[in-house]
């Protein structure tokens, strides 16, 4: 197993290949490196921490593709669940035992009555907003710059993620019907909240944020945000909906809630989730009060459905992955993220570099550039992209396998250990030194 790649002829010679039968080559855009320039390494496979591309060079991944693998790659449980759901079938378009099991687990976890299992997490928004637009009679949507959550055609107005890293602030195909029910406002600032419920009060169905972003990098609610968030809507009869798909059973065994909500005393009317609670398969769900879930089909008029909803194998690596999922995985999460992080801000402080460290519990992300505290999307649009993207580099070069924008949270897992945060560490200091340029 080589540790630093100097070639990558494979790769380049699959993206080539890829780029002939796929636009950009790739099947969801961040993956191209095209904010980061250079060739996308296609991966063969994935061991604990590492990844190894087609051309055999291993890298320590701070991606966890994107947040689910919360165990690390190729977990042997995880695994040995999947291969006994998959021995039995593959899919059978009934209802079956782990569906229900995988339910109860996030039920009991969350302060959601009820909750419905879907493929995605752009499912999960978009069925969260025609149940609360079904609910309240009320068409309107309020949304934050910088929050991403899927390719919903309504909220992908500002969004983050894929569009921040391309410099897209909308899309082309989204009808100007579909944008102009949704307000968009800068995130954590209170006022412009007060000021679009004042105005347009009766007319919110709910009001979406991402219970703590990740999508712009990490930009974490001020204290007491998403409480005043629950109570402003539920003073104008609208619903407030935490996305946590990407928090959800990552910051926390309870997700962001476990450790924002919990706490403060307040429930979101509905939430959404996916990543982790699919443990790397196409699952997510979306849950809430049940007088609001009552209304979903079969059991209320608000259609919903699909072919492989509750998927007997991706149900099986969800439930697998979240009753692995105890706090001492928490804790070594939660230990290797603030290492890396620290050791990460320590060796630009070193080089020169100034840089913003970002994180809320085990996520975590770094601002290039000489920034205030990020606490908005027209913040976060000023850092030093150049700067990262030189650093970006210095790391792969070197083996580690970073989100490749500026734009994203760094993700560790249970399986990183020390060889693993070792080679993060080596890799430092002439990271920092490339990004000082
Ligand atoms: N919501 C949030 C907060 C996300 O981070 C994402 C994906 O990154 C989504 C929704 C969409 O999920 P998916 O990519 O599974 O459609």
């Amino acid at each position: 197993m080589s540790a630093v790649p100097a070639d990558v002829p494979g790769s380049q010679a699959w993206f080539d290949r890829a780029r002939g039968v796929t636009p950009g080559g790739v099947n969801s855009p961040v993956r191209a490196f095209a904010a980061v320039g250079g060739t996308p390494r296609f991966m063969a496979s994935g061991a604990g921490a590492w990844l190894t591309d087609v051309d055999g060079n291993s890298y320590v991944d701070l991606v966890c593709s994107w947040g689910p693998m919360l165990l690390g790659h190729a977990h042997p449980e995880v695994i040995e669940a999947v291969t006994r759901a998959i021995a039995r079938g593959t899919s059978y378009g009934t209802p079956t035992t782990t569906e229900v099991e995988l339910a109860a687990e996030i039920v009991g976890r969350t302060p959601i009555d009820k909750v419905r299992l879907v493929s995605s997490g752009t499912e999960a928004t978009m069925s969260a907003i025609r149940l609360a637009r079904g609910f309240t009679g009320r068409d309107l949507v309020v949304k934050f710059a910088g929050c991403y959550h899927g390719h919903v055609d309504s909220l992908l107005a500002s969004a983050g993620s894929g569009l921040a890293t391309l410099g897209v602030s909308s899309t082309p195909g989204v009808p100007a019907s579909a944008a102009a029910q949704t307000i968009v406002l800068p995130y954590n600032d209170r006022a412009a909240v007060e000021a679009a419920f004042a105005e347009h009060g009766d007319a919110i169905a709910c009001l979406i944020t991402e219970a703590s972003p990740g999508n712009m990098g990490v930009v974490p609610p001020e204290p007491g945000f998403n409480a005043f968030l629950a109570e402003i809507c539920h003073r104008h009869g609208a619903l407030f909906v935490s996305d946590e798909v990407m928090t959800g059973f990552r910051v926390s065994r309870s997700g962001q809630w476990g450790t924002d909500g919990a706490v403060e005393g307040w429930t979101p009317d509905l939430m959404t989730f996916g990543k982790v609670m699919g443990g790397g398969f196409p699952a997510a769900a979306f849950g809430g009060r049940s007088d609001v879930m009552a209304l979903l089909s079969p059991e209320g008029p608000v259609y919903q459905a699909g072919t492989l909803s509750g998927n007997p194998v991706a149900t099986a690596a969800g439930l697998a992955t979240l009753r692995l999922a105890d706090e001492s995985v928490y804790a070594q999460v939660d230990d290797v993220a603030a290492t890396i992080s620290k050791e990460s801000s320590a060796a630009l402080t070193e080089a020169g570099v100034p840089h913003v460290l970002q994180s809320n519990g085990n996520m975590f992300s770094i601002f290039f550039g000489d920034l205030p505290p990020v606490r908005d999307y027209a913040t976060a649009q000023t850092q030093d992209v150049a700067g990262f993207k030189a650093f970006f580099h210095a790391m792969l070069d070197a083996g580690v396998y970073l989100p490749p924008s500026a734009y994203e949270a760094w993700f560790v897992s249970s399986a990183h250990d020390d060889r693993a945060v070792q080679q993060v560490l080596d890799a430092l200091p002439a990271a920092a030194t490339a990004a000082a340029r």
